[in-house]
C-alpha cells in the first residue's frame, strides 16, 4: 500500500511513522529538500502546484492526502483525476476561507462568534458599529498560528487595522471572553465508520499552541456529546474521509466554533503515546479503508510544543513519563521544532510533570 502526502513537515513525518507499523509506505511532496518527512518517506521536491511533481507523487499511489490545509484547491482537483484524494478538495476549499468555514459551522448548527464579511475599510467601520469592540479582524485566507489577524479595541483605529492585515478580504468577529479553548479530533473512514478522540484543552501563547491537556479536565457528557455531534455533522456535510480537528471556544453559553483543520492536528500529537490508536494511524486507516482503532485516552496526558529553541534531550529524559519528539528542523524563533508527550498516573502527577518540563522546553 502506498499513500501520497502533499506536504512533508512534521505531520507528514508522523504519518509516515504510523505507516511503517501498518505496512503502508508514504511518499511526500514538499518544496524543501530538508523536509522532516524525508527521514521516513520517499521525498519528491517540488511546489505544491507543480503538475509534474504532483504526477510523480500520485504515480502508483493508492490514495493521496495532505498534511496542511493551504494546498491549492486547483492542484487537489487536478491530481484527483489521477488518484483518489481524501479528504476531498471541497474540505480544503471550505477550510481555506474563514467566511465559508464560519458559514458552514452555522449551517450545521455549531454556534460561532458574531461575524461579518469585510472587503473594504468602509465595511470594517460599519462592521465595528454593529459588532462593537473589542473585535478581531482576520484575513479570510492564509492565516495560521495567529498570523493575519488583529484585535481592534478602538473603532477609531479601523484604518490602521485594515492596513495591518494587508487590505485583503477579511471577516470581523466579536472578541469572545471564552472560559477556555478546546478541540475535538475525529476520524471517519471510507465506510463511514467514525471515532472521536476525547475533547482536549489547548493553551496558546503568541498565537502558537504551547500546551494540550488530554483529556480536558471537567468535561461533562453534555459537552462531549455536543462536540461529537458537531464533528459528525461537519464530516457528513463534507463527505469527509480522514482525520479532522475542530477548534472550539468554551463559553458560559456553550461551545462556539473557531475553525477546523482538514488534517491531523497539533492538538492531537499526544495521541501517539496517550491514546489507544494515534491520530496518525487512524488517518491512514481511514483513507485506505481499514477499520479504525479505538480513540480512547490511556490515562492523563499532556503535550508541550517545543518552539524556537531545541531543549537538552537529557533534561526531558530525566522526567518520568516524558516522550520527546524532535522533527529535525533548524531552530528559528516561533518555529515548532518538536513536542513532548507526558503520561501520568493522575492529574496531580501530570501538573508536576508539566511544571518540570515547561522550564526545559522554554523558548530561549
Ligand atoms: P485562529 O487563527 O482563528 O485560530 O486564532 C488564533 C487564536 O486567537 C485563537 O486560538 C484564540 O486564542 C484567539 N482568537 C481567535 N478568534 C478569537 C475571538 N473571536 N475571540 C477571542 N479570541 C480569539
Amino acid at each position: 500500500m502506498l499513500v501520497a502526502i502533499v506536504g512533508g513537515g512534521q505531520l507528514g513525518l508522523m504519518l509516515a511513522g504510523a505507516g511503517e507499523e501498518l505496512g503502508i509506505r508514504c511518499r511526500v511532496l514538499d518544496p524543501s529538500p530538508d523536509a522532516p518527512a524525508g527521514r521516513l518517506a520517499e521525498l519528491i521536491v517540488g511546489a505544491y502546484d507543480d503538475r509534474d511533481a504532483l504526477g510523480r507523487l500520485a504515480d502508483g499511489a493508492d490514495v493521496l492526502t495532505y498534511e496542511f490545509e493551504n494546498v491549492p484547491v486547483e492542484a487537489a482537483r487536478w491530481v484527483g483525476e489521477l488518484v483518489r484524494v481524501e479528504p476531498a478538495a471541497r474540505a480544503l476549499e471550505v477550510a481555506q476561507d474563514r467566511l465559508a468555514e464560519k458559514t458552514m459551522f452555522e449551517n450545521i448548527g455549531l454556534a460561532v462568534p458574531a461575524f461579518v464579511s469585510v472587503d473594504s475599510v468602509g465595511e470594517l467601520v460599519r462592521g465595528l458599529a454593529s459588532i462593537g469592540v473589542p473585535a478581531v479582524l482576520k484575513t479570510r485566507r492564509l492565516g495560521y498560528d495567529g498570523k493575519g489577524q488583529v484585535v481592534i479595541r478602538d473603532a477609531l483605529l479601523a484604518e490602521d487595522a485594515w492596513r495591518s492585515v494587508g487590505e485583503v478580504p477579511c471577516i470581523l468577529e466579536a472578541f469572545v471572553g471564552f472560559e477556555r479553548e478546546l478541540s475535538i479530533i475525529a476520524a471517519r473512514s471510507t465506510t463511514g465508520e467514525t471515532v472521536f478522540y476525547p475533547l482536549v484543552e489547548n493553551h496558546h501563547r503568541e498565537g502558537i499552541l504551547r500546551l494540550t491537556r488530554a483529556p480536558a479536565p471537567g468535561i461533562t457528557d453534555e459537552l462531549r456529546s455536543a462536540a461529537e455531534s458537531h464533528a459528525s455533522a461537519l464530516m457528513t456535510e463534507l463527505g469527509y474521509v480522514g482525520v479532522l480537528a475542530i477548534e472550539l471556544f468554551q463559553t458560559q453559553e456553550g461551545l462556539l466554533g473557531n475553525e477546523f483543520a482538514p488534517r491531523v492536528h497539533n492538538s492531537g500529537h499526544w495521541s501517539i503515546e496517550g491514546a489507544k490508536t494515534s491520530q496518525f494511524e487512524n488517518h491512514l486507516r481511514a483513507i485506505v479503508g481499514m477499520p479504525l482503532g479505538p480513540a480512547a485516552a490511556v490515562g492523563s496526558c499532556a503535550m508541550l510544543n517545543i518552539v524556537g529553541t531545541t531543549p537538552d534531550p537529557a533534561a526531558i529524559a530525566a522526567v518520568p513519563g516524558a516522550y520527546l519528539h524532535l522533527y529535525g528542523k533548524e531552530p528559528r524563533p516561533g518555529r515548532k521544532l518538536g513536542h513532548v508527550t507526558i503520561l501520568a498516573e493522575d492529574a496531580s502527577g501530570l501538573d508536576e510533570s508539566i511544571a518540570a518540563l515547561s522550564a526545559a522546553v522554554e523558548e530561549r
